[in-house]
């Protein structure tokens, strides 16, 4: 346990997506003015740089936010754009390779009345974390927890409000990652049925993440809520002893926005044409 680190893939191809999709959710729930409660349960270290060791040790991002970044603004749809700009508005004072996680992208979008809770076990990235948001200076309004996100959630939910959304982002270092996930879904949609959830899964051979869409998809159909399933695949699975570096990824997200299925539709083929390396790459929504 603890050996993965997210500094090492900060604004890979998973991040892309990932961030886009938050991004492109949050924007609309947003519009509403009553407050919104918002859990990361998985926040990672709160913001990377993309030219440190870390990252230039796999330059995941070369494949991943560099790409998109480089591309013509003109020729971005609104959601790609609003995630590229959204990105590029934390390189500030000519730190020009900052890359927001999940807990900066939040704290930024959200409004003085929301409230953001982050939860990170990881006892390095917990301690950075406290650290990065205490640069925030926003008080109460963002709160870390070096707990268990998982069950972290069960504190918070149902909001006062009655609005919330969870963005579930796990490293799936442990296989019971797998079932937590789908045990958290389910505990959560009893306690708050109405709240929006965004899970992050790898897309890998192994028996647990090919059957996690659907674990996912049996706990949405019997709570009846309405649910999308988005992925990103940006090259081929690798071939038996080549080295095994994620290529796909994907979001499934209960409750989502209406709104959030149309500007998929137009972020994610665009995404996986400039991210793509080779005849693999593709997207789906459904
Ligand atoms: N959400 C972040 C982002 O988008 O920037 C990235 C998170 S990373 C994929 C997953 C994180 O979860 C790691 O930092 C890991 O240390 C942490 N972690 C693992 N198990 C956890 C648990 N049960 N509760 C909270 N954090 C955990």
């Amino acid at each position: 346990m603890f050996s993965y680190r997210h500094a090492f893939h900060a604004g890979n191809h998973a991040d892309v997506l990932k961030h886009t999709v938050l991004i492109a959710t949050l924007r609309h729930m947003l519009e509403k003015d009553t407050g919104l409660m918002v859990i990361d349960t998985h926040a990672g270290a709160g913001v990377y740089q993309l030219d440190d060791r870390y990252a230039k040790t796999s330059g995941e991002a070369s494949e991943g936010y560099h790409k998109l970044k480089n591309a013509p603004k003109g020729e971005l749809s609104k959601p790609v754009l609003d995630y590229v700009q959204t990105i590029e508005s934390f390189a500030v004072d000519g730190n020009h390779e900052a890359y927001p996680g999940s807990p900066f992208i939040l704290a930024k979008l959200l409004r003085e009345h929301d409230k953001l809770k982050l939860f990170e076990l990881h006892p390095t990235d917990s301690e950075l974390l406290t650290k990065n948001v205490a640069q925030l200076r926003m008080g109460r309004k963002v709160v870390s927890f070096k707990e268990d996100g998982f069950a972290g959630v069960k504190r918070f939910f149902p909001p006062p409000t009655r609005r919330g959304l969870v963005l579930c982002d796990p490293s799936y270092e442990l296989r019971d990652d797998y079932n937590f996930v789908v045990d958290m879904l389910s505990d959560s949609l009893r306690r708050f049925a109405t709240g929006t959830y965004v899970i992050w899964m790898p897309i890998l051979a192994r028996r647990e993440s090919q059957y996690l869409p659907r674990k996912l998809q049996k706990v949405c159909e019997s709570a009846k809520r309405e649910f999308l399933y988005s992925s990103l695949q940006i090259k081929d699975f690798p071939k038996s002893g080549q080295p095994s570096a994620l290529g796909a990824s994907a979001v499934f997200i209960v409750n989502p926005p209406h709104t959030l299925k149309a500007s998929l539709q137009i972020a994610l083929p665009q995404i996986a044409e400039i991210l793509a390396i080779d005849s693999a790459a593709s997207w789906a929504l459904s």
